[in-house]
């Protein structure tokens, strides 16, 4: 028997529930609750993700009992992230998970879905918490969302070097209309026109050369953004929409992305533009190999990464429950859902030994 601790960090110090996070947006007074997941669609969800839905589900289940307000979750899915890079003429170019098909005619966002609709809707039933699926581009579409981007352009010259220290570019980006070719570092890129409420920029594509994207807050051409600018622009919307609807919003987001990347990307930006408010996030807890690192997906750690666990239910998602079986899954739901009775539990990070003890059902002290 193996025994685990529970030494006292950071937010345990000031909460003894995880509600308690929330308590000085008064969320009592709220019209509505929204917890925010979000996950791009270009492989199996893993059980990073899996830890990260159960988590936002069991939360939500929690903060609305405990204040008595009417909670959702909405899924922000990104189908507008890289599915495929090519170099040409020695520039990085990619194309989108919409714009990518396999031989039998399926885009990588398509393959991919039904998984993390699969867990999202037996969640949804197990908790009897609503969930609605927002994809990147419908999103983007929104008044608030273009509104937050322009504010953004518009302080560049601030931003830049806070966003991207690297170059002090903001990574706004957009697909050749024609292939669907984008240039992923903006190496091509032109500014033909920059206000307040417009941007025009031009690009090229090494086939079918120059085209313009045009954003204002009305339209509706599509554009990608690194990622940065993308948690920055969500922040910015996030704010702006619960002022305007009496709403609160909480960002759900994995572990591995707590630390000094919300300092940098999301509070030094906001004070410089003057917000008065931050945004408001919770972190899961990450999943980590033996090693100290989070699970990654293999697309970004080589195809032949976790092999050596021979636990291929934890990497691939169509795997999980010919592994562990439906048991497997209703022993990961009860261990979250008890994490999250209390902040030590789950303010914490685990391993793949303890996840898969966990689903195996063995004794853990
Ligand atoms: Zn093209």
């Amino acid at each position: 028997m193996k025994n685990v601790y529970y030494p006292l960090a950071g937010m345990n110090y000031i909460i003894d529930s995880i509600p308690q996070i929330l308590k000085n947006k008064h969320p009592e007074d709220k019209k509505e609750i929204i917890l925010y997941l979000s996950a791009q669609v270009n492989s199996y969800p893993h059980i990073g993700t899996l830890v990260n839905f159960i988590s936002a589900f069991a939360l939500a289940k929690q903060i609305k009992s405990t204040y008595n307000v009417p909670t959702k979750i909405r899924v922000e899915l990104l189908e507008s992230v890289t599915g495929k890079e090519e170099i040409i003429n020695g520039v990085k170019y990619y194309k989108n998970l919409m714009n990518v098909v396999d031989k039998d005619g399926t885009t990588i966002c398509e393959k991919y879905l039904p998984y993390f609709k699969e867990i999202l809707n037996r969640l949804s039933t197990m908790d009897g918490i609503e969930y609605e699926i927002m994809f990147f581009y419908d999103y983007q579409k929104q008044t608030l969302v273009r509104k937050s981007l322009l504010e953004v352009l518009d302080n560049a010259d601030i931003l830049g070097e806070v966003l991207n220290p690297k170059d002090g570019s903001i990574r706004l980006r957009f697909e050749c209309p024609k292939c669907g070719l984008v240039d992923k570092h903006n190496h091509n890129l032109k500014v033909i026109h920059k206000s307040k409420d417009k941007i025009i920029l031009e690009n090229e594509c090494p086939i079918h050369g120059k085209h313009r994207l045009t954003v204002t807050e009305n339209n509706e051409e599509r554009f990608d953004m690194n990622v940065p600018l993308r948690y920055l622009v969500k922040a910015m919307y996030l704010i702006k929409s619960d002022k305007q609807n009496n709403t609160l919003s909480v960002i759900v987001d994995g572990g591995d992305w707590s630390g000094m990347w919300p300092l940098r990307v999301y509070m030094e930006p906001l004070l410089k533009l003057g917000y008065r408010e931050p945004v408001n996030v919770i972190y899961t807890p990450t999943i980590l190999d033996w090693s100290g690192s989070k699970l990654s997906k293999r697309m970004y750690v080589g195809n032949a990464a976790y092999r050596e666990y021979m636990k291929e239910g934890l990497i691939n998602y169509s795997e999980f429950y010919n592994q562990y079986g439906e048991i497997g899954f209703k022993r990961i739901y009860d261990e979250i859902n008890l994490w999250v009775t209390d902040p030590k539990l789950f303010i914490r990070d685990y391993t793949i030994e303890y996840i898969d003890m966990i689903l195996k059902g063995e004794n853990i002290n």
